[in-house]
């Protein structure tokens, strides 16, 4: 046996030992843990997973101890999704902390930001959220006008944020501000750390036709943040949101690795098979054949990233096409189902048939948030294949 065969058996020994019965099942949306200072478990093997999870510093494996990592190799975190998913068990925690802005923290963040921020993560103790996105600010984020200025030892900020997912429930924010208005746009932003306890900052939820309010505006006014909290250089937060959102697709593109085995819709199809007639299965088979070429890309992207080639502008491409993937599958499953797949019952995403409409609506999400599917075409033709702007 090799390291990484060795490596692999150790995993899967500890995980089948370790990771409860009733967490290596199909796992919904309403099931999912986003942790924050306040974790609600479900219940005792919610908690108990979570708990041998964080404390073998498995929600950051990759991350150096120091920053509350396990400090295990690329490989070895391959390995240890790979045998996550192969036994079915469910991520035992949520975290766009962890995801999108800690790989920006451990490329750019001085040591004192990766060691007041990186742990909490890894513990899974504190919830982030994204405030980047402002009311004439979406696909052309540059425009935003958020203003921070410079006052003594802090940057004191007015302005507006909106579509800010659960802003009403995150302790912290990263978001962009204007720092210098007189500036080429790009060149006039600066990447904030924010404190959402803070003094200044009201939330205000927006009510969404589903009756959820997974959205929020968030207003600054005269909101005091500290210098300490800028990350990379003045006026450069352009640099750090780049890097940022290249990590936000990739997160994005592993949808269907979340360790939640119901993400497959093409699973659900299944028993209408049976009644479909050639059309559908031949558009089931070409979805199916889509959903493994996407598998094998990603990898080869995984390979890429092993031997240290930049992958960044990649990400958009996974993006796209993992996004665009979904909304095509569960809008083949939603047609074929007919009005069986009409159905809303109960208040909660359950991922099985009786809740695909409300997913199918979901979908629709995917190839908007993170930038959407044009803003990604326009990405790829710049940075992927070259092309003039
Ligand atoms: C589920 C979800 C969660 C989100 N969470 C957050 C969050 O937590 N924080 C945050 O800051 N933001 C968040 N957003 C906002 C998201 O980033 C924006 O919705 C997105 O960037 C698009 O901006 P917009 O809504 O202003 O649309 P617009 O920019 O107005 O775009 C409208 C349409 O025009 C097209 N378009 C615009 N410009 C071009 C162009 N140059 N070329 C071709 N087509 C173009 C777009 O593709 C789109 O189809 C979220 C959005 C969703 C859907």
């Amino acid at each position: 046996m090799n390291d990484t065969d060795t490596f692999r058996a150790e995993v899967r020994q500890w995980l089948e030992a370790n990771c409860p019965a009733s967490m290596r099942t199909p796992i919904s949306s309403a099931e999912m843990l986003w942790s924050s200072s306040h974790n609600v478990f479900l219940n005792d093997d919610q908690r108990l997973w979570f708990e041998r999870m964080r404390d073998r510093g498995w929600f950051a494996p990759g991350w150096p101890p120091t920053c509350g990592g396990a400090g295990l190799s690329a490989r070895q975190v391959r390995v240890l999704e790979q045998e996550m998913m192969a036994l079915g068990c469910r991520q035992p925690q949520y975290n766009l902390g962890i995801w999108m802005l800690a790989p920006v923290l451990l490329e750019l963040g001085t040591e004192a930001q990766q060691l007041e921020h990186l742990p909490p993560m890894a513990r899974g103790s504190v919830r982030w959220c994204q405030g980047f996105s402002e009311p004439n600010a979406g696909s052309d984020l540059a425009s935003l006008k958020t203003r921070a200025v410079r006052d003594g030892d802090d940057f004191i900020v007015d302005g507006q944020k909106i579509w800010t997912s659960y802003g009403n429930v995150s302790d912290w924010m990263y978001a962009l501000v204007r720092t210098d208005p007189t500036a080429k746009k790009q060149k006039g932003i600066s990447f904030l750390l924010i404190d959402m306890k803070s003094p200044g900052i009201t939330v205000r939820p927006i009510e969404l036709i589903s009756g959820k309010s997974s959205f929020c505006e968030v207003f600054f006014d005269k909101l005091r943040v500290p210098a300490r909290n800028l990350v990379g250089a003045l006026n450069d937060g352009w640099t750090v949101a780049k890097k940022l959102l290249d990590h936000e697709r990739a997160a994005m593109s592993k949808f269907t690795e979340g360790g939640a085995p119901s993400h497959d819709a093409l699973a659900v199809a299944a028993p209408y098979l049976a009644d479909a007639g050639p059309v559908w299965r031949d558009r089931l088979a070409a979805a199916l054949m889509d959903q493994q070429a996407f598998a094998l890309t990603t990898r080869r992207m995984h390979e890429m990233a092993h031997a240290r080639q930049d992958i960044g502008a990649i990400g958009s491409i996974m993006k796209l096409v993992q996004t665009e993937q979904e909304a095509t599958k569960y809008e083949l499953l939603q047609q074929m189902m007919g009005q069986r797949g009409l159905s809303w019952e109960g208040d909660e995403f359950t991922r099985d048939e009786h809740d695909i409409c409300r997913q199918w609506l979901y979908t629709k999400t995917y190839t908007i948030a993170g930038g959407a599917s044009e803003i990604q075409l326009n990405l790829i033709a710049r940075r992927v294949l070259g092309l003039p702007g």
